[in-house]
């Protein structure tokens, strides 16, 4: 499999570490609030990395963190403590707030079909680990106290900067989100290990250290969590793009200087998802959630095809038309395999190389830098095939859905936008409109037109809804 690597910035031929299992982690969700579709869709294309190496054979053991404690608005150790923000937002306590949205984020993965990490480990229970981790690090003279706190000193590190390619200058404008720079650094890169010393009052997530009460620094779970469960060497490391230039730079300058050997061999980063304001952002009132798209009477799969239809590694712009037209052609493909169901008894012979041919091609999609888009066409070009049988169909379809995760076979969600159903909205569309200004006659023509076809309209407080009649 070919997969790009940020640390080469460039496509590599994919090799474990140990062929018997690959160790894979991904950096988990900050629980004060939902996730919004643009984290949503990082954790659709990592879901398909990991299925992918599933696919064409590799066990994985891929590990979660779920950030539970108190971290920084901003990854520079600035800004308002993000918890605390969310608790005092809706009169809850911490671990409430924690819980809340833990709960909140397993229901939208679930939704999307996102496979659970095989381990997910949440922050707070690594407290022990993490204060062995940070005496590691001072025992080897990588830290020093100050204002209370323990920072690590990145000048202590050879390549610091290895990850992103930038020098510190580029770096140090790439991280700045416009809060002040703490002037109990070092220098400006420097991050917090421990807090003692916290700004804001109230911490109420706080432990007992040796270097006094208080919370550890954000980047600190992600190594530790890591090496507590795929040990001192991984794989892939995956996140997405904001992580580049100040998170990831920082869990590897500490984590390799603790165990003394390099630590991840592939880094893995998914391109954002931007919306009209060209950036997702959810301090700015309501945001893009996947409860809002299906409140909009969106499928959360449409959203996962929607996903699936960009790369990775290029930007997507959100917007509801190119979602309602991702969703029309998402349930095109699902009455498409329904008709092929219903005409799968009176079949003709089988062709084992031509089914094993598209096999080939879907799989060739993803082990080229996971070309999701392609291997999509590929299902497309399968299902209209006539080499092939409908009962081969089908299991190839159910094959390609073990990486793609888009119910293909599945009639429940089969709510078929034909050209009949397109037809009936249009009209029923079109008496709003007689009906909003005041042409009854039109409208009541409108709906004898259709009782004419046997579909009959039903007026409801939530809209129109319609049904075939005999
Ligand atoms: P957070 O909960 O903010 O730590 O983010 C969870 C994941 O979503 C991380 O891997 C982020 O890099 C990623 N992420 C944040 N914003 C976006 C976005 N607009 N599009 C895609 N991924 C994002
Ligand atoms: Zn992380």
């Amino acid at each position: 499999m070919k997969l790009y690597n940020t640390l080469s910035r460039s496509i590599e031929n994919f090799k474990p570490i140990d062929e018997k299992q690959v160790r894979m982690y991904t950096c988990g969700p900050t629980v004060y609030n939902y996730a919004h579709v643009g984290n949503l869709r990082t954790y659709i294309h990592e879901d398909i990395l990991e299925k992918t190496l599933r696919y064409i054979g590799y066990p994985v053991k891929r590990v979660m963190n779920i950030t539970d404690v108190g971290h920084l608005e901003s990854d520079a150790d600035e800004g308002e403590d993000k918890m605390l923000k969310g608790a005092k937002r809706e009169n809850k306590t911490v671990w409430e707030i924690a819980q809340h949205y833990t709960d909140a984020f397993f229901s939208d993965i679930e939704k999307l079909n996102i496979k659970k990490a095989d381990v997910v480990a949440k922050a707070t229970d690594y407290i022990e680990e993490y204060i062995e981790f940070i005496k590691g690090l001072e025992s080897k003279g990588y830290t020093y106290m100050a204002n209370g706190n323990v920072y690590f000193d990145i000048t202590k590190v050879k390549d610091y900067t290895k990850l992103s390619g930038m020098n510190l200058d580029e770096l140090r404008t790439a991280s700045r989100e416009d809060v002040h720079v703490d002037v109990h650094k070092k220098n400006p890169q420097d991050f917090v290990l421990w807090f003692t010393k916290s700004k804001f009052e109230n911490q109420a997530m706080k432990w007992e250290s040796p270097w006094g009460v208080g919370y550890p620094g954000w980047h600190i779970e992600c190594s530790v969590i890591s090496l507590k469960n795929l040990g001192e060497q991984m794989d892939i490391h995956c996140g997405g793009v904001d992580h580049i230039p100040v998170h990831h730079t920082n869990e590897i300058a500490q984590t390799e200087s603790y165990t003394g050997k390099s630590w991840v061999k592939y880094w893995w980063h998914g391109e954002f998802l931007i919306d009209n304001n060209g950036k997702m952002s959810k301090s700015s009132g309501e945001f893009l959630t996947l409860s809002l798209i299906e409140k909009k009477g969106f499928k959360p799969l449409s959203y996962r095809y929607f996903v699936l239809n960009s790369h990775y590694r290029k930007q997507l712009a959100f917007t509801y038309d190119s979602l309602a037209s991702a969703e029309n052609a998402y349930l095109k493909l699902k009455s498409r395999i329904k008709t092929i169901k219903d005409n799968s008894k009176d079949d003709k012979e089988k062709n084992i190389e031509a089914a094993e041919k598209y096999r080939d091609d879907f799989k060739k999609c993803l082990e080229d830098d996971l070309n999701t888009a392609n291997a999509i066409t590929v299902l497309f070009e399968m299902l209209k095939s006539d080499d092939i049988n409908n009962v081969q169909k089908l299991d190839l379809a159910a094959d390609f859905d073990r990486v793609l995760s888009l119910d293909l076979l599945k009639d429940d969600q089969c709510q078929v936008h034909d050209e009949l159903a397109e037809y009936i909205e249009e009209m029923i569309q079109k008496r709003q409109e007689a009906k909003k200004n005041k042409n009854y006659q039109l409208a009541d023509s409108i709906r004898a037109e259709l009782l004419e076809k046997g579909i009959m309209l039903e007026d409801t407080r939530q809209g129109v809804n319609w049904k075939k009649i005999n």
